[in-house]
Protein backbone atom coordinates (compact mmCIF):
# COMPACT_ATOMS: atom_id res chain seq x y z
CA UNK A 1 0.00 0.00 0.00
CA UNK A 2 0.97 3.51 -0.92
CA UNK A 3 0.69 7.01 0.35
CA UNK A 4 -1.70 8.81 -1.42
CA UNK A 5 -1.85 12.30 -2.00
CA UNK A 6 -4.47 14.48 -1.72
CA UNK A 7 -4.82 17.85 -2.95
CA UNK A 8 -6.41 20.68 -0.84
CA UNK A 9 -6.11 24.04 1.51
CA UNK A 10 -3.54 22.82 4.09
CA UNK A 11 -5.88 23.84 6.70
CA UNK A 12 -8.85 21.54 6.04
CA UNK A 13 -6.21 19.14 5.03
CA UNK A 14 -5.23 19.48 9.46
CA UNK A 15 -8.59 19.40 10.47
CA UNK A 16 -8.72 16.02 8.31
CA UNK A 17 -5.51 14.32 9.97
CA UNK A 18 -7.00 15.68 13.05
CA UNK A 19 -10.32 13.71 13.19
CA UNK A 20 -8.32 10.53 11.95
CA UNK A 21 -6.01 11.11 14.50
CA UNK A 22 -8.94 11.74 17.06
CA UNK A 23 -10.96 8.31 16.11
CA UNK A 24 -7.77 6.38 16.05
CA UNK A 25 -7.11 7.53 19.40
CA UNK A 26 -10.23 6.42 20.99
CA UNK A 27 -10.25 2.94 18.80
CA UNK A 28 -6.93 2.08 19.83
CA UNK A 29 -7.44 3.18 23.94
CA UNK A 30 -10.10 0.56 23.84
CA UNK A 31 -8.10 -1.88 22.04
CA UNK A 32 -5.43 -0.96 24.80
CA UNK A 33 -8.05 -1.72 27.65
CA UNK A 34 -9.28 -4.85 26.73
CA UNK A 35 -5.90 -6.27 25.96
CA UNK A 36 -3.62 -4.89 28.87
CA UNK A 37 -6.32 -6.74 31.10
CA UNK A 38 -5.43 -10.12 31.71
CA UNK A 39 -9.47 -11.01 31.07
CA UNK A 40 -9.96 -9.01 28.68
CA UNK A 41 -11.46 -11.13 25.21
CA UNK A 42 -8.37 -10.71 22.82
CA UNK A 43 -10.48 -11.43 19.17
CA UNK A 44 -11.91 -7.23 20.68
CA UNK A 45 -8.62 -5.99 20.89
CA UNK A 46 -7.36 -7.36 17.89
CA UNK A 47 -10.69 -5.41 16.28
CA UNK A 48 -10.08 -2.32 17.91
CA UNK A 49 -6.80 -1.98 16.85
CA UNK A 50 -7.39 -2.52 13.37
CA UNK A 51 -10.19 -0.08 13.24
CA UNK A 52 -7.55 2.47 14.86
CA UNK A 53 -4.65 1.35 12.60
CA UNK A 54 -7.16 2.44 9.45
CA UNK A 55 -8.00 5.24 10.52
CA UNK A 56 -4.29 5.79 11.32
CA UNK A 57 -3.39 4.88 7.69
CA UNK A 58 -5.75 7.29 6.10
CA UNK A 59 -4.99 10.09 8.52
CA UNK A 60 -0.96 9.18 7.37
CA UNK A 61 -1.61 8.87 3.48
CA UNK A 62 -2.96 12.88 3.47
CA UNK A 63 -0.25 14.89 1.90
CA UNK A 64 0.88 17.95 3.36
CA UNK A 65 2.57 20.54 1.48
CA UNK A 66 3.32 24.19 2.35
CA UNK A 67 4.55 26.07 5.42
CA UNK A 68 3.59 27.70 8.08
CA UNK A 69 2.13 26.77 11.49
CA UNK A 70 -0.68 24.96 9.68
CA UNK A 71 1.22 22.57 8.19
CA UNK A 72 4.54 22.11 10.75
CA UNK A 73 1.84 21.33 13.46
CA UNK A 74 -0.48 18.67 10.55
CA UNK A 75 3.45 17.45 10.39
CA UNK A 76 4.00 16.79 13.73
CA UNK A 77 0.49 15.07 14.31
CA UNK A 78 1.63 12.66 11.31
CA UNK A 79 4.31 11.50 12.70
CA UNK A 80 2.97 11.07 15.73
CA UNK A 81 0.54 8.71 14.54
CA UNK A 82 3.58 7.03 12.77
CA UNK A 83 4.67 6.18 16.03
CA UNK A 84 1.15 5.07 17.27
CA UNK A 85 0.65 2.51 14.26
CA UNK A 86 3.69 1.30 15.12
CA UNK A 87 2.70 0.36 18.67
CA UNK A 88 -0.43 -0.62 17.34
CA UNK A 89 1.45 -3.20 14.76
CA UNK A 90 3.69 -4.48 17.99
CA UNK A 91 0.81 -4.93 20.12
CA UNK A 92 -1.00 -6.98 17.18
CA UNK A 93 2.30 -8.89 16.48
CA UNK A 94 2.10 -9.73 19.67
CA UNK A 95 -2.06 -11.18 19.72
CA UNK A 96 -0.48 -13.22 16.72
CA UNK A 97 -2.06 -11.29 13.84
CA UNK A 98 -0.17 -10.79 10.51
CA UNK A 99 0.80 -7.18 10.01
CA UNK A 100 2.07 -6.81 6.59
CA UNK A 101 0.14 -4.38 5.23
CA UNK A 102 0.79 -2.24 8.65
CA UNK A 103 4.72 -2.72 8.17
CA UNK A 104 4.33 -1.22 3.98
CA UNK A 105 2.33 1.90 5.36
CA UNK A 106 4.65 2.48 7.70
CA UNK A 107 7.96 2.87 5.33
CA UNK A 108 5.31 4.60 2.44
CA UNK A 109 4.89 7.38 5.03
CA UNK A 110 8.60 7.62 6.89
CA UNK A 111 9.67 7.72 2.98
CA UNK A 112 6.85 11.05 2.97
CA UNK A 113 8.06 12.32 6.19
CA UNK A 114 11.07 12.37 5.78
CA UNK A 115 11.07 14.56 2.97
CA UNK A 116 8.99 17.16 4.60
CA UNK A 117 9.37 16.90 8.56
CA UNK A 118 12.02 19.35 9.38
CA UNK A 119 14.94 19.39 12.03
CA UNK A 120 16.96 15.94 11.36
CA UNK A 121 19.72 17.98 12.47
CA UNK A 122 21.48 17.04 15.52
CA UNK A 123 21.19 12.86 14.70
CA UNK A 124 24.09 10.73 15.68
CA UNK A 125 24.51 7.21 14.27
CA UNK A 126 21.54 5.34 13.83
CA UNK A 127 19.39 7.66 13.46
CA UNK A 128 19.33 8.50 17.46
CA UNK A 129 20.28 11.67 18.53
CA UNK A 130 23.69 12.56 19.33
CA UNK A 131 24.44 13.40 22.95
CA UNK A 132 23.45 16.68 24.87
CA UNK A 133 25.70 19.20 24.60
CA UNK A 134 29.11 18.93 26.04
CA UNK A 135 29.04 20.96 28.99
CA UNK A 136 32.95 21.07 29.49
CA UNK A 137 33.32 23.39 26.81
CA UNK A 138 31.06 26.14 28.43
CA UNK A 139 32.03 29.31 29.73
CA UNK A 140 31.47 29.31 33.48
CA UNK A 141 31.57 33.01 33.57
CA UNK A 142 28.63 32.76 31.35
CA UNK A 143 26.44 32.01 33.78
CA UNK A 144 24.84 35.14 35.68
CA UNK A 145 25.01 34.97 40.08
CA UNK A 146 26.21 31.56 39.93
CA UNK A 147 28.90 30.29 42.18
CA UNK A 148 31.96 28.94 39.84
CA UNK A 149 32.72 25.68 41.92
CA UNK A 150 28.62 25.08 41.75
CA UNK A 151 28.47 25.62 38.36
CA UNK A 152 31.32 23.66 37.33
CA UNK A 153 29.19 20.63 39.77
CA UNK A 154 26.12 20.76 37.80
CA UNK A 155 28.37 21.07 34.41
CA UNK A 156 30.32 17.52 35.38
CA UNK A 157 27.98 15.70 37.49
CA UNK A 158 24.37 16.42 37.22
CA UNK A 159 24.28 17.40 33.00
CA UNK A 160 23.86 14.30 31.58
CA UNK A 161 26.22 14.15 28.37
CA UNK A 162 24.79 11.32 27.07
CA UNK A 163 22.50 8.41 28.09
CA UNK A 164 22.67 5.03 26.14
CA UNK A 165 18.85 4.38 27.18
CA UNK A 166 15.97 4.60 24.38
CA UNK A 167 12.66 4.05 23.98
CA UNK A 168 12.51 1.04 22.44
CA UNK A 169 14.74 -0.59 24.96
CA UNK A 170 11.49 0.10 27.81
CA UNK A 171 9.22 -2.63 27.00
CA UNK A 172 5.09 -1.92 28.21
CA UNK A 173 4.95 1.87 29.21
CA UNK A 174 3.15 2.77 25.39
CA UNK A 175 0.80 5.56 27.35
CA UNK A 176 4.15 7.03 29.43
CA UNK A 177 6.02 6.97 26.27
CA UNK A 178 3.24 8.66 24.41
CA UNK A 179 2.41 11.44 26.90
CA UNK A 180 6.20 12.05 27.13
CA UNK A 181 6.66 12.34 23.01
CA UNK A 182 3.96 14.82 23.62
CA UNK A 183 4.57 16.71 26.37
CA UNK A 184 8.75 16.61 26.37
CA UNK A 185 10.28 15.81 23.32
CA UNK A 186 8.27 17.51 20.48
CA UNK A 187 8.26 20.95 22.56
CA UNK A 188 12.33 20.57 23.02
CA UNK A 189 12.95 19.77 19.51
CA UNK A 190 10.32 22.48 18.17
CA UNK A 191 9.96 24.90 20.77
CA UNK A 192 8.81 27.63 18.03
CA UNK A 193 5.04 24.95 17.85
CA UNK A 194 4.60 25.78 21.43
CA UNK A 195 4.20 29.32 22.40
CA UNK A 196 1.48 31.56 23.67
CA UNK A 197 -1.84 29.28 24.66
CA UNK A 198 0.31 26.31 23.23
CA UNK A 199 2.71 26.50 25.64
CA UNK A 200 4.63 23.35 26.81
CA UNK A 201 4.56 21.92 30.44
CA UNK A 202 6.35 23.02 33.37
CA UNK A 203 6.63 19.89 35.81
CA UNK A 204 5.41 16.53 35.78
CA UNK A 205 5.83 13.38 38.00
CA UNK A 206 6.55 10.17 37.07
CA UNK A 207 4.95 7.42 39.22
CA UNK A 208 4.70 4.16 39.97
CA UNK A 209 6.13 0.87 41.83
CA UNK A 210 9.54 -0.45 42.08
CA UNK A 211 11.56 -1.45 39.21
CA UNK A 212 8.94 -0.82 36.52
CA UNK A 213 11.19 1.48 34.06
CA UNK A 214 10.71 5.01 35.20
CA UNK A 215 14.57 6.03 35.77
CA UNK A 216 14.37 4.62 32.64
CA UNK A 217 11.98 6.44 31.21
CA UNK A 218 13.67 9.51 32.20
CA UNK A 219 16.83 8.36 30.36
CA UNK A 220 15.25 7.95 27.17
CA UNK A 221 14.27 11.60 27.36
CA UNK A 222 17.04 12.86 27.58
CA UNK A 223 18.49 11.09 25.24
CA UNK A 224 15.35 11.82 22.52
CA UNK A 225 14.86 15.16 23.19
CA UNK A 226 18.11 17.13 22.52
CA UNK A 227 17.36 18.91 25.70
CA UNK A 228 20.19 19.89 28.26
CA UNK A 229 19.17 16.90 31.02
CA UNK A 230 20.19 17.38 34.59
CA UNK A 231 20.14 14.45 36.39
CA UNK A 232 19.98 14.60 40.34
CA UNK A 233 18.35 12.09 42.60
CA UNK A 234 16.80 14.00 45.23
CA UNK A 235 18.09 11.95 48.13
CA UNK A 236 22.04 12.91 47.28
CA UNK A 237 20.47 16.77 47.44
CA UNK A 238 19.33 16.02 50.96
CA UNK A 239 22.08 13.97 52.65
CA UNK A 240 25.12 14.74 50.65
CA UNK A 241 24.04 18.58 50.53
CA UNK A 242 23.21 19.71 53.97
CA UNK A 243 23.02 22.88 54.60
CA UNK A 244 24.27 24.23 50.74
CA UNK A 245 20.92 22.32 49.16
CA UNK A 246 19.65 25.36 48.94
CA UNK A 247 22.10 27.27 47.22
CA UNK A 248 22.82 24.24 44.88
CA UNK A 249 19.05 24.12 43.66
CA UNK A 250 19.11 27.96 42.88
CA UNK A 251 22.45 27.00 40.79
CA UNK A 252 20.48 24.14 39.04
CA UNK A 253 17.85 26.72 37.72
CA UNK A 254 20.25 29.64 37.67
CA UNK A 255 22.54 27.29 34.98
CA UNK A 256 19.53 25.27 33.20
CA UNK A 257 17.41 28.55 32.26
CA UNK A 258 21.06 29.71 30.64
CA UNK A 259 21.08 25.98 28.68
CA UNK A 260 17.76 25.87 28.05
CA UNK A 261 15.85 23.82 26.23
CA UNK A 262 16.40 21.85 29.55
CA UNK A 263 15.06 19.30 31.54
CA UNK A 264 15.27 18.84 35.46
CA UNK A 265 15.04 15.43 36.50
CA UNK A 266 14.90 15.02 40.23
CA UNK A 267 14.90 10.81 40.83
CA UNK A 268 13.14 9.95 44.31
CA UNK A 269 11.41 13.42 44.51
CA UNK A 270 9.63 12.36 47.68
CA UNK A 271 12.32 12.58 49.95
CA UNK A 272 12.92 16.49 48.78
CA UNK A 273 9.44 17.14 48.49
CA UNK A 274 7.78 14.81 51.37
CA UNK A 275 4.84 16.36 52.98
CA UNK A 276 5.95 18.15 56.62
CA UNK A 277 6.22 16.83 59.83
CA UNK A 278 6.71 17.12 63.21
CA UNK A 279 10.03 17.74 64.06
CA UNK A 280 11.38 18.09 60.57
CA UNK A 281 14.68 19.36 59.97
CA UNK A 282 15.00 23.10 58.95
CA UNK A 283 17.56 22.28 56.18
CA UNK A 284 15.13 20.44 54.66
CA UNK A 285 11.94 22.56 55.07
CA UNK A 286 13.96 25.30 53.22
CA UNK A 287 15.32 23.23 50.70
CA UNK A 288 11.95 21.79 49.64
CA UNK A 289 10.78 26.15 49.92
CA UNK A 290 13.68 26.97 47.90
CA UNK A 291 12.75 24.00 45.44
CA UNK A 292 8.81 25.40 44.90
CA UNK A 293 10.59 28.98 44.65
CA UNK A 294 12.81 28.34 41.57
CA UNK A 295 9.67 26.39 40.00
CA UNK A 296 7.28 28.50 40.62
CA UNK A 297 9.68 31.21 38.90
CA UNK A 298 10.18 29.06 35.52
CA UNK A 299 7.99 30.72 33.10
CA UNK A 300 5.73 28.76 30.83
CA UNK A 301 5.12 31.10 28.10
CA UNK A 302 7.54 30.12 26.23
CA UNK A 303 10.20 33.17 26.68
CA UNK A 304 12.15 29.92 29.16
CA UNK A 305 12.11 26.28 28.67
CA UNK A 306 12.88 24.69 31.87
CA UNK A 307 10.68 21.68 32.72
CA UNK A 308 10.75 19.77 35.73
CA UNK A 309 10.94 16.12 35.79
CA UNK A 310 10.31 14.17 39.29
CA UNK A 311 10.15 10.44 39.96
CA UNK A 312 8.64 8.66 42.99
CA UNK A 313 7.88 5.31 43.99
CA UNK A 314 6.05 6.80 46.91
CA UNK A 315 3.62 9.42 45.91
CA UNK A 316 1.54 9.52 48.74
CA UNK A 317 4.31 11.05 50.81
CA UNK A 318 4.31 14.12 48.61
CA UNK A 319 2.93 17.45 49.63
CA UNK A 320 -0.16 18.12 48.60
CA UNK A 321 1.17 21.73 47.85
CA UNK A 322 3.52 20.51 45.57
CA UNK A 323 0.92 18.71 43.49
CA UNK A 324 -0.84 21.92 42.88
CA UNK A 325 2.37 23.09 40.99
CA UNK A 326 2.65 20.43 38.31
CA UNK A 327 1.10 21.29 35.42
CA UNK A 328 0.26 17.31 34.83
CA UNK A 329 0.88 13.64 36.86
CA UNK A 330 0.28 10.39 35.68
CA UNK A 331 1.44 7.41 35.86
CA UNK A 332 4.21 5.61 34.52
CA UNK A 333 2.44 2.32 34.70
CA UNK A 334 1.30 0.25 37.36
CA UNK A 335 -0.59 -2.29 34.73
CA UNK A 336 1.90 -2.62 31.79
CA UNK A 337 3.92 -5.53 32.87
CA UNK A 338 0.75 -6.78 34.42
CA UNK A 339 -0.20 -7.66 30.50
CA UNK A 340 1.82 -11.01 29.86
CA UNK A 341 2.55 -9.49 26.48
CA UNK A 342 5.00 -6.37 27.63
CA UNK A 343 6.49 -9.56 30.06
CA UNK A 344 6.74 -11.26 26.87
CA UNK A 345 8.66 -8.96 25.15
CA UNK A 346 10.89 -7.71 27.82
CA UNK A 347 11.95 -11.13 28.25
CA UNK A 348 12.51 -11.75 24.80
CA UNK A 349 14.62 -8.60 24.80
CA UNK A 350 16.44 -9.97 27.81
CA UNK A 351 17.35 -13.06 26.49
CA UNK A 352 18.18 -12.01 22.88
CA UNK A 353 20.96 -10.05 24.25
CA UNK A 354 22.35 -13.27 25.07
CA UNK A 355 21.43 -15.76 21.88
CA UNK A 356 19.19 -18.04 23.99
CA UNK A 357 17.71 -21.21 22.95
CA UNK A 358 14.16 -20.60 24.52
CA UNK A 359 11.21 -20.80 21.78
CA UNK A 360 8.61 -18.66 21.51
CA UNK A 361 6.12 -21.14 23.13
CA UNK A 362 8.51 -21.20 26.15
CA UNK A 363 9.16 -17.41 26.43
CA UNK A 364 5.12 -17.03 26.30
CA UNK A 365 4.80 -19.69 29.30
CA UNK A 366 7.23 -17.68 31.59
CA UNK A 367 5.39 -14.63 30.67
CA UNK A 368 2.24 -16.11 31.87
CA UNK A 369 4.41 -17.63 35.00
CA UNK A 370 5.52 -14.12 36.14
CA UNK A 371 2.56 -12.24 36.41
CA UNK A 372 3.20 -9.56 39.16
CA UNK A 373 6.78 -9.37 38.70
CA UNK A 374 8.33 -5.53 37.58
CA UNK A 375 10.68 -5.15 34.92
CA UNK A 376 13.85 -5.43 37.51
CA UNK A 377 12.08 -8.75 39.01
CA UNK A 378 11.97 -9.87 35.29
CA UNK A 379 15.78 -8.83 34.64
CA UNK A 380 17.51 -10.35 38.38
CA UNK A 381 15.38 -13.97 37.21
CA UNK A 382 16.72 -13.94 33.56
CA UNK A 383 20.12 -13.16 35.00
CA UNK A 384 19.63 -16.12 37.61
CA UNK A 385 18.50 -18.30 35.02
CA UNK A 386 21.17 -17.27 32.61
CA UNK A 387 24.32 -19.46 33.73
CA UNK A 388 22.51 -22.71 31.72
CA UNK A 389 19.75 -21.61 30.50
CA UNK A 390 16.76 -23.92 29.32
CA UNK A 391 13.19 -22.91 30.54
CA UNK A 392 13.26 -25.24 33.75
CA UNK A 393 16.40 -23.24 34.72
CA UNK A 394 13.45 -19.96 34.98
CA UNK A 395 10.76 -22.45 36.59
CA UNK A 396 13.74 -22.89 39.32
CA UNK A 397 14.74 -19.26 39.45
CA UNK A 398 10.90 -18.58 39.75
CA UNK A 399 10.82 -20.43 43.04
CA UNK A 400 13.64 -17.74 44.12
CA UNK A 401 13.18 -14.87 43.24
CA UNK A 402 9.64 -13.63 43.48
CA UNK A 403 7.47 -10.33 42.66
CA UNK A 404 8.74 -7.39 44.68
CA UNK A 405 5.68 -5.61 45.04
CA UNK A 406 2.56 -7.11 46.40
CA UNK A 407 -0.98 -6.74 44.77
CA UNK A 408 -1.74 -4.76 47.61
CA UNK A 409 0.84 -2.24 46.75
CA UNK A 410 -0.29 -2.28 43.74
CA UNK A 411 -3.67 -1.29 44.69
CA UNK A 412 -2.20 1.67 46.50
CA UNK A 413 -0.97 3.40 43.02
CA UNK A 414 -3.97 2.95 41.71
CA UNK A 415 -5.72 4.52 44.31
CA UNK A 416 -3.58 7.60 44.46
CA UNK A 417 -3.95 8.16 40.37
CA UNK A 418 -7.80 8.30 40.74
CA UNK A 419 -6.95 10.84 43.78
CA UNK A 420 -4.52 13.23 41.90
CA UNK A 421 -3.21 11.64 38.60
CA UNK A 422 -3.98 12.83 34.95
CA UNK A 423 -6.24 9.89 34.01
CA UNK A 424 -6.71 12.04 29.95
CA UNK A 425 -3.22 10.57 29.59
P1 LIG B 1 12.53 2.75 41.40
O1 LIG B 1 11.16 3.21 41.76
O2 LIG B 1 13.03 1.70 42.34
O3 LIG B 1 13.50 3.88 41.19
P2 LIG B 1 12.25 2.52 38.52
O4 LIG B 1 10.79 2.46 38.10
O5 LIG B 1 12.96 3.80 38.34
O6 LIG B 1 12.39 1.95 40.00
P3 LIG B 1 14.22 1.47 36.74
O7 LIG B 1 15.41 1.90 37.51
O8 LIG B 1 13.89 2.30 35.54
O9 LIG B 1 12.96 1.36 37.69
O10 LIG B 1 14.38 -0.07 36.32
C1 LIG B 1 15.28 -0.94 37.01
C2 LIG B 1 15.83 -1.96 36.03
O11 LIG B 1 14.78 -2.88 35.68
C3 LIG B 1 16.27 -1.34 34.71
O12 LIG B 1 17.63 -1.01 34.73
C4 LIG B 1 15.97 -2.43 33.71
O13 LIG B 1 17.01 -3.37 33.68
C5 LIG B 1 14.74 -3.13 34.28
N1 LIG B 1 13.45 -2.60 33.78
C6 LIG B 1 12.49 -2.04 34.55
N2 LIG B 1 11.42 -1.71 33.82
C7 LIG B 1 11.70 -2.06 32.56
C8 LIG B 1 10.99 -1.96 31.31
N3 LIG B 1 9.76 -1.44 31.25
N4 LIG B 1 11.60 -2.41 30.19
C9 LIG B 1 12.85 -2.93 30.25
N5 LIG B 1 13.57 -3.06 31.38
C10 LIG B 1 13.02 -2.64 32.53
MG1 LIG C 1 14.14 4.92 39.65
Amino acid sequence: MSAKVRAGDSKDNGEIIKNYHKRAFEYISVALKIDEDDKGVKEEAVQWYQKGIAELQRGIAIEVTGQGEHCDRSKRLQTKMINNLTMAKDRLALLGQPSDDVENVVLDCITVLSKVVPRAAGRGQNGRPAASKEPQKRDMKNFKNVDSKLASFILNEIVDGGSSVSFEDIAGQELAKQALQEIVILPALRPELFTGLRSPARGLLLFGPPGNGKTMLAKAVAMESHATFFNISASSLTSKWVGEGEKLVRALFAVARELQPAIIFIDEIDSLLCERREGEHDASRRLKTEFLIQFDGVQSDGAERVLVMGATNRPQELDEAVLRFLDMIFLTNVMCLQTSQTRFKLLKNLLGKHGHPLNQKELAHLAKMTGGYSGSDLTSLAKDAMRNIRCKDFEDSLKRIKPSVSPTTLDLYVRWNTDYGDTTA
